[in-house]
């Protein structure tokens, strides 16, 4: 790397910690940052502190919110009796931005991976089956990823949620195998929870 002064080298560095950043993307970023102006510069860096001050996991569904609860939880419009089980916030909003949906959400917080050594208890499975016992849920739909853990997580889940006597179904295959909801279209989002199959 070119002899930066050692500020913007600093800045280079954490831009590239970024996800898809690499050194000539840190580098303009970091360039970037330096030509703006000064109140520019300062909003983008109490934007950063701001955000992990204030946004924290929803008690209920597991979502970001920087309320008591998520605005989808708090959506009294929304279907309490349809639970759509998702790995993240990310797949989330992809199934938000379909537009299909009028449930309320589940977010796991990751799947299923032993290889990463990821465990059920490192989940919000717990917190799930605590939801439906609570009773109010008709049908929780598992809306993971086509990929190994997604499916691994599916069955699982499926495994533990049955015995309480629930419906479980998971989204159809309109998406590829190994595919990801984040990258899926919204037609492709909206056909795969329509085609939904009861486990
Ligand atoms: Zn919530």
């Amino acid at each position: 790397m070119p002899a930066y002064p050692r500020p913007l080298a600093r800045l280079i560095e954490e831009m590239e910690k970024l996800p898809g950043v690499g050194p000539k993307t840190a580098q303009r970023l970091a360039l970037h940052v330096l030509g703006a102006s000064q109140e520019d510069a300062a909003a983008l860096a109490d934007a950063i502190l701001h955000v992990k001050e204030s946004i924290h996991s929803c008690p209920a569904c597991f979502n970001f919110t920087d309320s008591d609860v998520c605005s989808i939880c708090a959506d009294s419009q929304r279907d309490e009796g349809l639970l759509c089980v998702v790995s993240d916030t990310r797949d989330l909003l992809a199934m938000e931005r379909a537009g299909g949906f009028h449930g309320r959400y589940h977010v796991l917080q990751g799947l299923i991976s032993p290889m990463d050594g990821v465990g059920p208890d490192s989940l919000r499975i717990a917190e799930l089956l605590d939801r439906v016992r609570g009773g109010k849920v008709a049908e929780v739909i598992l809306a993971t990823n086509p990929t190994v853990e997604g499916d691994a997580t599916a069955t699982y889940i499926a495994g533990l949620v049955k015995p309480l006597g629930t419906k479980v179904s998971r989204i159809a295959l309109g998406l590829p195998v190994g595919g990801d909801l984040d990258y899926a279209d919204d037609v492709t989002i909206t056909r795969s929870l329509e085609g939904r199959r009861e486990m």
